[in-house]
């Protein structure tokens, strides 16, 4: 079964402690990934796997799913949002999308408006960004010194597994793009002028740190990654690629959740029979 074309593409979850290179090109994608000219087809009949699976799940309700997404500028964060999770039901989603802190967010702890965009049961949420730019831009950028980026490692995981076992299944996927990809990604901002407004002088800052944000989300991946709450790698330079890997790794993750349809209560089938 080892065979490159039955074998089913998988994204593996990085282990505690694994220190990834993250080099300038993005991971090969999973050994089985389908061709180039396959790919499209394949994500499609994920994304219908993924839409008949999310709406027992919401009819479910006996979990959350919060997907975190994570990567540098223009790593196709939006993108997956559009394209995988608009795949499904949107009235079972809530997509949180975070940015620099408001001065209110800022006057509480770091992690009080993480909490409260976490999905509800029966709900998938998207975070668009998270937590992580706590120990991510706040460390690369100086925002905080050490004495207070760096106990976050452990309070996230924390945090996470408080979310777990309460309900909430938890994955995190980190968009890996090359520095040569990105700035391809970035040029098409500044050339195209329906993209024009996605480009922001911080993201050329951001940028400039490249090395500093390859170390800082070493760290991330190899401190943060649990069994409650894993990371995955997904190679993104290829934006089909991306979008099957991630489709590919919810169907997994709801298929492994075997969602029901709830059974009618035998009460109300027996007050409802032979209405008119
Ligand atoms: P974007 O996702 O490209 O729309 O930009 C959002 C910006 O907000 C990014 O530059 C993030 O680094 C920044 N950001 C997100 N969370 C934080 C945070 N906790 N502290 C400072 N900056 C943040
Ligand atoms: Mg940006």
């Amino acid at each position: 079964m080892s065979d490159r074309t039955t074998r089913t593409p998988r994204l593996v979850a990085v282990t505690a402690g694994q220190r990834l290179s993250l080099g300038e090109r993005s991971a090969a994608p999973p050994p089985g990934t389908p061709d180039r000219k396959d790919l499209e087809e394949a994500t499609r009949t994920l994304l219908k796997r993924f839409e008949t699976l999310q709406a027992a799940f919401y009819a479910d309700g006996r979990k959350a799913l919060l997907l975190v997404l994570q990567g540098r500028d223009a790593a196709g964060k939006d993108g997956t949002i559009r394209t995988v999770v608009g795949a499904c039901n949107p009235m079972g989603v809530r997509i949180a999308a975070f940015g620099p802190p408001s001065t209110h967010e800022l006057s509480h702890d770091y992690l009080w408006r993480v909490h409260q965009a976490m999905p509800p049961r029966g709900m998938i949420g998207v975070f668009n960004r998270s937590h992580y730019e706590d120990v991510l831009v706040v460390r690369v950028r100086g925002l905080a010194p050490e004495a207070v980026w760096k106990p976050r490692f452990r309070q996230i995981v924390e945090f996470e597994r408080m979310l777990a076992e309460n309900g909430t299944v938890i994955v995190k996927c980190f968009l890996h793009i090359s520095r040569d990809e990105q700035r391809q990604r970035l040029q098409e901002r500044l050339d195209d002028p329906g993209k024009n407004w996605k480009f922001r002088l911080g993201d050329l800052e951001d940028r400039a740190h490249w090395d500093d944000y390859t170390g800082a989300y070493r760290d991330v991946l190899s401190k943060t990654s649990t069994i409650h709450a894993p990371w995955f790698v997904v190679p993104s330079d290829d934006k089909r690629v991306r979008n099957f890997l991630i489709a590919q790794l919810l169907v997994e993750t709801i298929e492994g959740l075997d969602p029901q349809y709830p059974r009618m209560d035998p009460a109300v089938a027996k007050a409802a029979r032979g209405f008119s």
